[in-house]
């Protein structure tokens, strides 16, 4: 009989892991059958994510801040010296940074925003490349993007520098691991909530909820952090065997139609 596990005996490391869509992905890939390895800086929230992940024993936390190279470097070695090997890397590290305008930018925070999103990043493929190719491994390494990662004007400038810069990494990387039997793709996710997105002022969970459904051009769903997680599984699995360089985009189609003809077209017909 088949096994309906997608991931059965392949090892991961998951960035960002320990809370929002990294948790929902950590949780779904061990269901899958995988080890995964939860990197992040949340250390209490992180080991607590981890040990409440079934089956027991499929999770592990390790602390890893993705802006410095040494410790994304440890992070993929120490995996491969405790499970032998390294199958998927997820880098999906991320914040959302100050909600201030190109006018008032913080070339500070500009830098904080490339080093967790870009450099991290290439860090992550950097590393986990090489391990994958040093045992050939025919691994799958997928990042966070955003719908801010193509289109301008759905999250602040610096994010929006960040995550097309991620867009950029992804399609580099494809072009020179796939000879190597390495896939590189994306995920770009429109408004989830997590603590990224409800973490300031007045947002709730249910006004993100409400803001992106009343946005997305697909009507009768709710985008949830299980969403990005399902594609994730898909660009993991062997299900996808042969897609790279693709950047996966779960907005409900709000980065593609701007549903302008529709609107036009009840105005003109009444
Ligand atoms: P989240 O805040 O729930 O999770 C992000 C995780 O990244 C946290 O656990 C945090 O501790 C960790 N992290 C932050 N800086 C880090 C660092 N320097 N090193 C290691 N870990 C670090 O947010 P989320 O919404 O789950 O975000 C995950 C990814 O999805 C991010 O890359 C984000 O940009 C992207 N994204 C989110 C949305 C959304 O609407 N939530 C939309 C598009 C893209």
């Amino acid at each position: 009989m088949a096994s309906t596990l997608r991931l059965n005996g392949k090892v991961a490391i998951i960035t960002g892991g320990a809370s929002g869509i990294g948790e929902a992905t950590a949780r779904l890939f061990a269901s899958h059958g995988a080890i995964v390895v939860i990197a992040d800086i949340q250390d209490s929230v992180g080991i607590s994510v981890a040990n409440s992940i079934s089956p027991p024993g499929h999770c592990t936390y390790l602390h890893c801040d993705v802006r410095d190279e040494l410790q994304v470097a440890a992070a993929v070695d120490q995996t491969i010296q405790t499970h032998s090997r390294l199958d998927i890397m997820f880098s999906n590290a991320g914040i959302l940074g100050p909600l201030t305008s190109i006018l008032d930018l913080n070339m500070s925070d500009l830098d904080n925003l490339l080093a967790i999103h870009v450099r991290g990043m290439a860090a992550a493929i950097k590393h986990a490349g090489r391990a994958m190719v040093a045992a050939g491994i025919r691994g799958s390494i997928i990042c966070t993007a955003s719908v801010a990662a193509a289109v301008g004007g759905f999250a602040p400038v610096a994010y929006t520098i960040a995550k097309h810069g991620v867009l950029g990494l992804v399609k580099a990387a494809a072009g020179e691991l796939g000879e190597k039997g390495v896939r590189v793709n994306c995920v770009s996710p429109f408004g989830v909530a997590t603590p990224l997105t409800c973490g300031f002022g007045m947002m709730t969970a249910e006004l993100v909820e409400k803001l992106t459904c009343e946005a997305a051009v697909l009507k009768g769903a709710v985008l949830r952090a299980a969403d990005i997680a399902a594609a994730a599984l898909f660009l993991a699995s062997d299900d996808s065997a042969f897609v790279s360089g693709q950047n996966i985009v779960v907005d409900g189609a709000v980065s593609v139609s701007n549903g302008l003809f529709s609107k036009t077209a009840k105005v003109v017909m009444g």
